[in-house]
């Protein structure tokens, strides 16, 4: 069931940043830019599902019970309690679907997970922080987005500072200003990392 480093031989890109930051919004133009090209990584996440998203297409909707259980079976390869209480994980399942489809894996995962996910693949990985343009944006963002409580959003607003110092570790950092621009500055980075690699075989 789990392809180690060396059986995988697509490559891996992770999209990390704060909550509200766009990244989801660049991870589906790119999804749905090159459908032959890439596939997401569906976590499984013991949050509720927010209105509009689909159990199978945006997460694995599941319980902590069954939560638990797959770690203790092992089947991720990654997982944080990214919230007080709200677990999330990237299973090994996920890249053997889409290696099996010869596509190259798009992860929107947190900070550490991300970091996680470089130090196992390695030079297959390009590690994106997208950054907003300030907190007070990002602030503006999740609450324009009205997928918050308050609290949520307060939890969200002081993660975000933690992960934008942990940006130094990333191999680029895309500042969201602009959705568009961004998406397009993705683009060329992404497509970069897939032809460099492609000289160096
Ligand atoms: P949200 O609740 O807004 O969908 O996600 C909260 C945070 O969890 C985001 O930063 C998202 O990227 C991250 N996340 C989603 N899936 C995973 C995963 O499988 N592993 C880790 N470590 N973080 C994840």
């Amino acid at each position: 069931m789990y392809l180690c480093p060396m059986e995988f031989n697509g490559k891996l890109i992770v999209f990390s940043g704060p909550s509200g930051s766009g990244k989801t919004s660049i991870v589906k133009a790119l999804l749905n830019d090159y459908p032959h090209l890439f596939g997401f990584s569906i976590s499984a996440t013991t949050r509720a599902k927010r209105e509009g998203e689909v159990d199978g297409r945006d997460y694995y909707f599941i319980s902590p019970e069954e939560f638990k259980k797959k770690i203790e079976q092992g089947e991720f390869i990654e997982w944080e309690e990214v919230y007080e209480n709200m677990f999330y994980g990237t299973l090994k399942s996920e890249i053997h679907r889409l290696h099996q489809q010869n596509k190259h894996v798009l992860f929107d995962i947190d900070v550490e997970g991300g970091l996680n996910i470089k130090k196992i693949y390695g030079d297959k990985v390009l590690t994106i922080f997208v950054m907003p343009p300030s907190i007070e944006d990002l602030k503006n963002r999740l609450q324009k987005r009205k997928t918050e409580s308050e609290e949520s959003l307060q939890k969200r607003i002081n993660k975000a500072q933690q992960e934008i110092e942990k940006s130094k570790y990333f191999d680029v950092i895309i500042v969201n200003d602009d959705l568009n621009a961004a998406i397009e500055k993705t683009k060329t980075v992404v497509m970069q990392f897939l032809n460099n690699d492609k000289s160096s075989n």
